[in-house]
């Protein structure tokens, strides 16, 4: 194991390189999920005005002090305030006026009965056949059935903090305050590359020898799965005038990081490395975990690449335990990974790698239970489509005993 990279060590050297982005303002309807760039403070007190709870009668409250089903007050109904209306008079003590939820409360009165506290009948909506006098069988104590001015958030209130992860109430929230527009951290923007002679793009036609690409796809899914702006170039030959070509056509993206799969390995027709070394900084490194074992990580020009390796598991899970956090890092994104703990269902072989093993979860007596999604072949992508998640195999471990508990990171939603 001499000379293997740690897996964390590789992590942290990465984020060290990598510089969280920015802000810009964007439409409220279009911020679900984005991290706000700012705290949000009121300027409005909310509600704005003082506001009836119920369908029923603004009065004065001590007007109603002895009114009781045998011995009800009546009042005279002198106003009618539907919701979405300004009251035009001031309420006077032996008024009555009719309000609707929501609406404003007028000058004057202090308390709201509920229509059903009362004789009166809204599901008569003409006006004009409505009682003049309302008796009341109940008292109500001031402020009733009023919601007071700012009672919810008062102005100069921090009613979103700077980081936030954006949700549907937090958007509610920020309408209500009349915010349309609100800075947030910039997206990612994640240009996706690869070269091979033997890949062919999904829309050419295929001949004898060679296979679909497929990296440039689960990668560009999984960058979008982690709210990235992304790109997908079309794939280069195993040319070095070709990768050149490629990697300037990324470059000119203006992209915040660059992702490639393959030519990172010993492979003979790799002129990969060679035209990144001319072309950036970029380390070549031997890390210690299982799919994944070689990955180049540095700068194309002044941009941060990630080399990941070509088989499409491999490319996968270092996307996962290499990409992501940095890619998380530069949106100021929380990682919310989910990683739960299962035993092992079935005798598992490592080789002293940290090993993801491609695992699907099965209750059994109230415990999670994996069993390994048949071929582990790092060039097999069914076993990631057959799997649940990822088992954490850590170093040092040759052999994972049946019942032995694990963490497994979460690959799709378990039932
Ligand atoms: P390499 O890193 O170029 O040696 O590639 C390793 C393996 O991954 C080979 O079997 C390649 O055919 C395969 N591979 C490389 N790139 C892709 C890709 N974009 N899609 C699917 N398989 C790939
Ligand atoms: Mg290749």
């Amino acid at each position: 194991m001499s000379n293997l990279r740690n897996v964390d060590d590789a992590i942290a050297d990465i984020l060290s390189h990598i510089h969280p982005l920015g802000s810009e303002d964007i439409a409220l309807p279009e911020s679900l999920g984005r991290i706000l760039a700012a705290d949000i403070v009121s300027d409005i007190n909310l509600p704005p005005f003082a506001n009836s709870a119920m369908d029923g009668f603004a009065i004065k409250a001590h007007d109603s002090a002895h009114a009781s089903p045998d011995n009800p007050t009546t009042l005279i109904i002198t106003m009618d305030i539907p919701a979405g209306v300004t009251p035009n008079q001031a309420l006077q003590s032996g008024e009555a006026a009719r309000i609707m939820t929501g609406a404003p409360v007028p000058e004057g009165a202090d308390a709201v009965i509920p229509v059903e506290a009362t004789n009166a009948d809204f599901s008569q909506l003409d006006l004009s056949t409505l009682a003049k006098t309302v008796a009341l069988y109940q008292a109500a104590s001031i402020g009733a059935n009023i919601r007071s001015i700012g009672e919810n958030i008062r102005i100069g209130q921090t009613i979103l903090s700077s980081g936030t992860a954006i949700q549907p109430a937090d958007i509610g929230i920020l309408a209500s305050i009349g915010k349309s527009v609100i800075p947030v951290i910039r997206k990612p923007r994640v240009v996706i590359i690869g070269t091979g002679d033997e890949l062919v793009a999904l829309d050419e036609p295929m001949t004898v020898g060679k296979i679909r690409d497929s990296n440039s796809y689960t990668l560009q899914a999984l960058a979008s799965q982690d709210g990235c702006e992304t790109i997908r170039l079309p794939i280069a030959p195993d040319d070095s005038e070709a990768i050149r070509k490629l990697f300037n056509e990324a470059l000119a993206l203006k992209p915040d990081v660059i992702i490639s799969s393959a030519g990172v390995s010993m492979g003979a027709a790799d002129y990969v490395r060679a035209i990144l070394d001319e072309m950036g900084e970029i380390d070549f490194w031997r890390i210690n975990m299982r799919p994944g074992k070689p990955v180049a990580f540095g700068h194309l020009g002044s941009i941060p690449f990630f080399g990941l390796p070509g088989n499409p598991v491999s490319a996968m899970v270092t996307y996962d335990v290499i990409v992501r956090p940095a890619l998380l890092k530069l949106a100021q994104k929380p990682d919310v990974a989910h990683i739960v703990s299962a035993i092992a269902g079935e005798r598992m072989a490592s080789d002293g790698r940290r090993t993801f093993a491609r695992v699907t979860l099965r209750r059994e007596n109230g415990e999670l239970v994996a069993y390994a999604t048949g071929t582990q072949s790092s060039g097999a992508l069914i076993s990631m489509v057959k799997a649940d998640g990822l088992l954490i195999i850590p170093e040092n471990i040759q052999v994972v005993e049946v019942g032995t508990s694990l963490e497994v990171r979460l690959i799709r939603p378990i039932h």
